[in-house]
């Protein structure tokens, strides 16, 4: 890509613009961005909740700042026009690993059909926890789907200092994971086993 296409090309907040209007002709069955004013990928929904949103700053300004990347459906190098429908607003992973090919259904069907950053995440956490703890199976009573729970999200946000979320390094996850199975396996005689999870316990007319 030369340096004057690179200056071409439109700003993200188009970009976002042009699928929400026209996304439910161009892409069937799913939705590319379901809140302008929270800019996420349009493959896999990734945000980052670390940036301002609007309507804290401008939606120019959050799309900008969004860490999110431009991404071709036909590249330049083959021919791709520098129109807002040429685009779509990836994370970086999504981005890294999207088809660079000639005709621009192939990238939007990959973009439709991939997983979303949460399913994602867990297979990438399985495997960080298999690599640290060979042949042992992750606690599972530590993990819900399809999200944490509350006592690991609570562990997580008092020792890892960052924000749950695809920023935060598999390694940590799998270090809270370990911190709290190691400590549930100590033997404490005086307190009662405490579950994780709410009680089923039907409310009473
Ligand atoms: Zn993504």
């Amino acid at each position: 890509m030369t340096e004057t296409q690179e200056r071409r090309d439109p700003p993200a907040l188009e970009i976002a613009r042009w699928w929400l209007k026209n996304q439910d002709a161009a892409i069937p069955d799913k939705v590319f961005v379901y809140d302008l004013g929270e800019p996420s990928c349009f493959a896999c929904g990734w945000y980052d909740d670390s940036r301002p949103t609007y309507p804290e700053v401008s939606l120019a300004r959050a799309w900008a700042k969004s860490r999110l990347q431009r991404a071709h459906l036909t590249p330049h190098a083959l021919g791709g026009s520098n129109h807002p429908s040429n685009y779509l607003m990836l994370c970086k992973q999504c981005h890294d690993e999207a088809p660079d090919w000639r005709d621009p259904s192939m990238m939007l069907q990959w973009a439709k059909t991939r997983v979303s950053y949460i399913s994602r995440f867990q297979a990438d956490l399985l495997a960080a926890w298999e690599a640290l703890r060979p042949g042992q199976p992750l606690p599972a009573n530590l993990i819900e789907e399809p999200s944490f729970t509350d006592a690991l999200r609570n562990l997580l946000y008092a020792n890892a200092g960052t924000h749950f979320g695809i920023g935060l390094k598999r390694s940590t996850i799998v270090a809270a994971l370990a911190a709290v199975a190691d400590d549930q396996a100590r033997p404490v005689h005086e307190t009662p086993d405490l579950p994780l999870h709410g009680t089923t316990e039907q409310p009473r007319k």
